[in-house]
This record gives C-alpha cells, sequence and structure tokens, in this order.
C-alpha cells in the first residue's frame, strides 16, 4: 500500500502574503462512453510567499503550474487545501471580500498577442480596471494611465494606440500595466517571457525586478526555464506530476539540487551550468498519464535513481538540507554527484 503523505505545513513566514496549505486540485473526466476518471492536477502543495520576494515555479508542461495559478488567482475553487490571503481564509470569505481579494491578486499570461483585447486602446485596456474599482475621476484615471505607461516604459502619447500597433515586448508591457495598476500585492506571471525572443526576454524580466523593488508586490513566477527562474527567483518550488518535487531558497536548491528531478531540468539548462562539473542526468520519458499514475514515487520510471522502495512507497516532503524535498534517498542524490 502506498504511504499517503500528510498535508505538509507551509514553512513558516511572519511576512507571508499568500499562505497555501495542503492546496488540492481534481477534475473529473469521462472515460469511455459510461466510465468516469478523476484527474489529480494538484496534490498537497503548500508555501508561503513573503512580501516583496519572488517564488519561482518550476516543471514541465502538464505539472500542475497552471492549475496551481488558477487556484491562486481564485478562478477556481481547490478540491481541498486552504488558502490565506493578506491573513485571510480564502475560503471563509464573502462574495464581496473575494471580490476584494482578486483585485490584490493579478495575473500576467505568456501570451500577450492573446492576453489583450485588440479592439480596445491602450487607455482603454488600462482605464478599465480603475473604472470598475476604483472611484477617479477621468482626468485622473488618465493621469494614472500615463503614469503607469511610463513606468513599465510605454509612451504615454501612444495611449489611443491598439495592441496590433506594438511589438511584443511592448505588449507584453501593456499586460503588465495592466496587472499592475491596481497595485495588486500577489501578481502571478505564467510564463511571461517565453513566447517573446531572447534578446527582449531580460529586458522584461528586469522591468518585473524594477517594478517589485518600487511597489514590493510579491510574484509567483511559473516558468519551464531555469535560466530565467535563476536571474528572478528568492525561493524555487519544483513541481512534478501535480506535487512539489523541492522547495527551498534558491541559492540553496541551484547550489545542490537533492531531487534527480530538479537535476535533470538543471542539466538540461546549459547557460547556467556551462562550467558545472557535476553529473548530467538526461530526462528519458514522458510525463505519466494523470488517468494512470504510477505507483510509489511519481518519478520512478524515469528516475536513474530508483530502488524497489520508489516503486512501492510514496516519499514525504520532508526538510533535508535546508529546502524541502520528496525523494527517498536525497542525502545521497545531493552528495553523490557534488
Ligand atoms: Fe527517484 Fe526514488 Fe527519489 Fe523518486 S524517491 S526521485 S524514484 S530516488
Amino acid at each position: 500500500m502506498n504511504a499517503v503523505p500528510e498535508a505538509p505545513r507551509a514553512p513558516e513566514r511572519g511576512d507571508a502574503v499568500l499562505v497555501a496549505e495542503g492546496l488540492t486540485k481534481h477534475y473529473p473526466v469521462r472515460r469511455g462512453l459510461f466510465g468516469h476518471a478523476t484527474v489529480k492536477a494538484l496534490n498537497n502543495v503548500s508555501f508561503a510567499l513573503s512580501r516583496g520576494k519572488t517564488l519561482a515555479v518550476v516543471g514541465e508542461s502538464g505539472c500542475g503550474k497552471s492549475t496551481l495559478a488558477r487556484q491562486l488567482t481564485m478562478i477556481e475553487t481547490p478540491t481541498s487545501g486552504r488558502l490565506v490571503i493578506e491573513g485571510e481564509d480564502v475560503a471563509g470569505a464573502s462574495r464581496e471580500r473575494i471580490a476584494q481579494l482578486r483585485r490584490h491578486v493579478q495575473m500576467v499570461f505568456q501570451n500577450p498577442f492573446a492576453s489583450l483585447n485588440p479592439r480596445k486602446t491602450v487607455e482603454q485596456t488600462l482605464g478599465e480596471p480603475l473604472a470598475i474599482n476604483s472611484a477617479l475621476s477621468a482626468s485622473e484615471r488618465a493621469g494614472r494611465i500615463a503614469h503607469m505607461m511610463r513606468t513599465v516604459g510605454l509612451r504615454p502619447e501612444h495611449a489611443k494606440r491598439y495592441p496590433h500597433m506594438f511589438s511584443g515586448g511592448q505588449r507584453q508591457r501593456i499586460a503588465i500595466a495592466r496587472a499592475m495598476i491596481l497595485d495588486p500585492r500577489i501578481l502571478v506571471a505564467d510564463e511571461p517571457v517565453s513566447a517573446l525572443d531572447v534578446s527582449i526576454q531580460a529586458q522584461i524580466l528586469n522591468l518585473f525586478m524594477d517594478l517589485q523593488e518600487q511597489f514590493k508586490t510579491s510574484y509567483v513566477f511559473i516558468s519551464h526555464n531555469l535560466a530565467v527562474v535563476e536571474h528572478i527567483a528568492d525561493d524555487v518550488m519544483v513541481m512534478y506530476f501535480g506535487g512539489i518535487a523541492e522547495l527551498g531558497p534558491k541559492q540553496t536548491i541551484f547550489a545542490n539540487p537533492r531531487h534527480p528531478y530538479t537535476r535533470s531540468l538543471m542539466s538540461a539548462t546549459p547557460a547556467i551550468f556551462e562550467s558545472d562539473r557535476r553529473i548530467q542526468i538526461k530526462l528519458q520519458g514522458e510525463l505519466p498519464s494523470p488517468l494512470n499514475p504510477p505507483s510509489g514515487c511519481t518519478f520512478h520510471q524515469r528516475c536513474p535513481y530508483a530502488i524497489e522502495q520508489c516503486r512501492i512507497e510514496e516519499p514525504r516532503l520532508r526538510e533535508v538540507d535546508g529546502r524541502l524535498v520528496a525523494c527517498h534517498r536525497a542525502e545521497e542524490v545531493g552528495d553523490a554527484d557534488a
């Protein structure tokens, strides 16, 4: 029988603006003509996000990153677990309060070509949230829009332009301005630079960092790219098959990753590890089918460290060497390759 892990407690953070405890999301799906099954997209995810800090969420597509984003932005309700924003448990909040909390948690999407309404000017795109959520007059709104455009590196005299009149990088600046115009406490950014030219990516990452410095916004920054994560993160959460593989401070995890999946992701990122002498782990195979999850450790079919115990017993998330890691062999993995 598989060992069922307890819901891990979120790490203690006195200044946390967001705490997730045991967040779980299951979706019912049809199977065949009359059957049905459950896809466990997110399993028992716990973490704390500090004010003005960035938690980077890393993993392959299908690992649960976007499902997590939909829970954090309250687009969906988790199947179980707790989400606490600014000290308030979302599950116990009234509808009006949830609407207020939603203003504090804004989102930036991957593709600025799709996320902006092509029929709205920048002024309309940025003005809409202000008109709905503030008591500002039209001229005050115009002033706020001009200020925000300058803040994200756009020219206010372009406020009457439509999205197609801007480059990809400029469109993402518009999307960021729209997310920031209500001064949110938390920004959830889902692969916000991966659709952009490499030459533009660094500029947009620097913009995120400048805005954080200025407004003390906390970021949940979702990315499959560890070079990007290394640039922007304070803490890193590596996800695999809907669960946490490894979670801890960026320096700790990058210096000596202790989950074989983290190591394999890093091995596939040569830009970071050009001078790295550690053993490289090539990631083999695909993510297992969510309709047919493996027994024991969900990574065991792809893991070069797998032993019999891994096929039988699900590893608990536990503290090893300054981070949380879900691997029976975490102590050996890090030490053997260091
Ligand atoms: Fe690999 Fe076993 Fe660790 Fe899972 S528990 S990552 S299979 S060594």
